[in-house]
């Protein structure tokens, strides 16, 4: 059977952009509203030579009532049934509660987990990812999914954890 990588993190993030970004193709639904993909979406992947499945999520507000933790509970499933996760937060916004708040549930599941931080368009806002040493969870990998920046690096990461 193929890995299954789950993509998560809060809202608004760009977890849609970046699987767009690494299918090659629009798949993923993309939206400036927050929390427009409210299931789990998995789709047939490849790169270096692996096949693999990846998991696009609605987004984590760990904390917060209603259709947003239905959105949430989707998220957690998805770390349930993934071999290994991407965690993606927002470079140009930085470390937030809610991004602390995913990583506890991070550590709890076990699984290997590859962070990515969107949104690192160029090269100063690359440095700005050394920020987010700090969660704990090893090499912060700068990417932008809009441009493909980074992307191929932080496969490679998120591959070799599988
Ligand atoms: P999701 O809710 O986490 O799936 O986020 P989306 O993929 O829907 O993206 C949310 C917003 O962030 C959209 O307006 C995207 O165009 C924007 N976005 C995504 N990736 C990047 C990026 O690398 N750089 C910038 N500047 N914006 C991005
Ligand atoms: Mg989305």
């Amino acid at each position: 059977a193929v890995g299954v990588i789950a993509v998560v993190g809060r809202p608004n993030v760009g977890k849609s952009t970046l699987v767009n970004r690494i299918l090659g193709r629009r798949a993923a639904v993309v939206e400036d509203t927050p929390g427009v993909t409210r299931d789990r979406v998995s789709y047939d992947a490849e790169w270096a030579g692996t096949d693999f499945k990846l998991v696009d999520t609605g987004g984590w507000e760990a904390d917060v009532e209603g259709i947003d933790s239905a959105i949430a509970s989707q998220a957690q499933i998805a770390v349930d049934l993934a071999d290994a996760v991407i965690f993606v937060v927002d470079g140009q916004v930085g470390l937030t509660d809610t991004d602390e708040r995913i990583v506890r549930l991070l550590r709890s599941s076990g699984k290997p987990v590859t962070v990515a931080v969107n949104k690192a368009d160029d090269q100063n806002a690359e440095y700005a990812a050394s920020e987010f040493w700090k969660l704990g969870l090893g090499e912060p990998y700068p990417i932008s999914a809009m441009h493909g920046r980074g992307v191929g690096d932080l496969l490679d990461a998120a591959i070799d954890s599988l």
